[in-house]
């Protein structure tokens, strides 16, 4: 094993590794650092966030820059604006006996005049979000055109985001000559084409396999009614008492009303999506990174970026559309050599998309079940327990404890442990004592692809829509539609039956509002397509006419819908009712175990 020394940093960057307490070489830093430093190479990484991959790039581009000059010759560009700021943050540690070095972050969201005068008193290196420096290159606020180094990181992040023009513009102004450095975790074609038009033979690393997530990261998932979602992320929390997580929501939507339930539940909670203005994110970022915040509930793109080293889990309340997202989920847990959990709490009928994953991921999960009441009370006692045990000593009672001796002469140590547990205990005690299984049974088939026509349970909803073979719509032609018409991935809609003048597919219950509404008042092709819930959930199916009519004449449409949507996935006093009162409330008066408003997890 290579020592950093090996590797050949200098004395400057070896001093800011020991700083640092960096003990040894990560892996991709082993494999890049000795290419970059000794070789004016193009360079294509594929490593995931978490790998150790910024001083993997930033250790040789700072050794082989010139302090001395002022001149701009370093460019990274990244995809979101807490990504620029952390690469920032990280190369200043890295260079911090660099003497005379300045680098310089430029992203949205904040003055760009302080950034330009930042610019020009000499930033050797810049790091940068492609539109803030589209913008500063428009308004030559800055000038790329001597830069020698140019580091493509998250760049598949970034073509996602849709920042491949920018990118293409940026680049065009810088010299042909200067090296590119591309770092990715997945090489979809759009990143390989990207690599091919600005890389000139390129040396190749991978750490792990392809598209491979951290291997010390576990995954697990969670079978259950989509009704019952809700219900098995808190127990799921509830059974870790220390979880510091990350919980991916589909919708903005639905990160919002997820993070406010957990909050009005009791639960250390935050949301972090786009409807949020650039202040409140940051608010929200501050406090999770210093762990006020347990459980950060977020959209996809708002968690692009989000760097925290300590996360414990990732849940994943809804599985991404596009699956090969999954791997930017789980990957935000497992860093820096710690060990992590991605958990996926999955409905009936999304289940054969674990499968998918499995295959893009290279490693398999492990089916679990939801923990019972039972196993919950146990796992918060003994985390009490042992909390209580590792307290340490407020001193300030000894002047109290004549008093409270004195109130306890009559009670013997057992008795005493039992009261003073009960205080925190019961709580959870009774919230959980008549408390459901909330695991559903998977079937053979269930995991398999394909089009499945054993699906079709209580947790999807089947509709009738009045188009079919005679409007030129085949299955796979209505199928794809559909998910255009309702932005929807691959597997959400399914068994879709076209007859000759209508059809029917299934969707998840949780999905019913959105479909339903999409095709109100909706016209294609000049004539009204008209979406009904069917009667029958299974195969053939029948509509349900009780209803009558097109919707636009149907004056009991809203209604019926309302009616739907409480027997689906249910509203939140169906919640509480179906797991005793709403949550096991932490009364403040007695929580004295855990250290409110923060909570401490160690
Ligand atoms: P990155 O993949 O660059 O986002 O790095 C993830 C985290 O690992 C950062 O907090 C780094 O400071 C840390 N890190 C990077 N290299 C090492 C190393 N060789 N040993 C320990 N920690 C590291």
């Amino acid at each position: 094993m290579n020592t950093f020394k090996d590797l050949g940093l200098n004395d400057d960057l070896l001093q800011a590794i020991t700083d640092l307490g960096f003990t040894k070489p990560s892996e991709v830093q082993e494999k890049a650092i000795p290419i970059l430093l000794n070789s004016e190479t193009d360079l294509v990484a594929l490593a995931q966030t978490g790998t150790g991959k910024t001083a993997a790039f930033g250790f040789p581009m700072l050794q082989k820059i010139d302090v001395d000059s002022r001149t701009t010759q370093g460019l990274i560009l990244s995809p979101t604006r807490e990504l620029c700021l952390q690469i920032t943050n990280e190369m200043k540690l890295y260079g911090k006996y660099c003497k005379g070095l300045n680098v310089v972050a430029v992203y949205g969201g904040s003055s760009i005049t302080d950034q330009a005068r930042e610019i020009k008193r000499g930033a050797q290196i810049i790091v940068a979000t492609p539109g803030r420096m589209k913008d500063m290159i428009n308004r030559r606020l800055v000038d790329i055109s001597k830069i020698q180094y140019s580091v493509l990181d998250e760049a598949d992040e970034m073509l996602n985001m849709g920042f491949k023009e920018d990118i293409t513009d940026i680049l065009s102004h810088t010299p042909e000559d200067k090296n590119t450095w591309l770092f990715s975790a997945t090489m979809p074609r759009e990143v390989a084409t990207i690599a091919k038009k600005f890389m000139y033979d390129p040396e190749e690393i991978t750490v792990g396999k392809k598209n491979e997530s951290t291997s010390n990261v576990s995954h697990e998932y969670y079978l259950v009614n989509a009704r019952d979602r809700y219900q098995a992320l808190k127990r799921l929390s509830d059974a870790n008492p220390d979880i510091f997580s990350v919980i991916f929501c589909r919708t903005k939507r639905d990160t919002q009303k997820v993070a406010e339930n957990l909050i009005e539940d009791g639960y250390s909670a935050g949301a972090l999506h786009g409807d949020l203005s650039q202040n409140q994110r940051d608010l929200v970022m501050k406090s999770f990174r210093n762990q006020q915040i347990q459980m950060l509930v977020a959209t996809d793109v708002a968690a692009r970026g989000i760097d925290v080293d300590d996360i414990t889990h990732v849940i994943n309340y809804q599985l991404p559309d596009e699956i090969e997202t999954y791997t930017h989920r789980s990957g935000r847990t497992g860093r820096a050599g710690k060990t992590g959990v991605s958990m996926v709490i999955v409905s009936k009928s999304e289940v054969r998309k674990i499968k998918s994953i499995e295959r893009i991921i290279n490693q398999q999960f492990e089916k679990k079940e939801i923990p019972d009441g039972s196993e919950i009370c146990e796992v918060q006692l003994m985390s009490l327990a042992n909390k209580i045990h590792n307290t340490e000593i407020n001193h300030e009672i000894d002047k109290h404890l004549a008093s409270i001796n004195e109130l306890f002469a009559d009670t013997d140590k057992d008795e005493l442990i039992k009261k003073f547990f009960s205080v925190e205990f019961t709580r959870f005690y009774n919230y959980y004592q008549k408390s459901k299984d909330l695991n559903v049974a998977e079937s053979s088939s269930d995991r398999e692809g394909g089009r499945d026509f054993s699906r079709g349970g209580k947790d999807s909803t089947r509709y009738f829509i009045n188009v079919g073979g005679k409007d030129g719509f085949d299955w796979m032609k209505l199928k794809d539609f559909l998910k255009e018409q309702l932005g929807l991935g691959r597997d959400d809609v399914f068994k879709v039956e076209t007859k000759d003048s209508f059809s029917f597919f299934n969707t998840e219950n949780e999905l019913k509002e959105k479909v339903l509404a999409h095709f109100t008042d909706f016209k294609h092709e000049g004539r009204f397509v008209n979406v009904e819930v069917s009667e029958n959930r299974g195969g053939g199916g029948r509509r349900d006419r009780k209803g009558g009519g097109k919707r636009r004449d149907d004056k009991r449409g809203g209604g019926g819908r309302r009616d739907d949507r409480k027997s689906g996935s249910g509203n939140r006093s169906d919640r509480r009712k179906s797991e005793g009162s709403s949550k096991p409330r932490r009364s403040n008066s007695s929580d004295f175990a855990s250290s409110r408003p923060r909570r401490s997890r160690r």
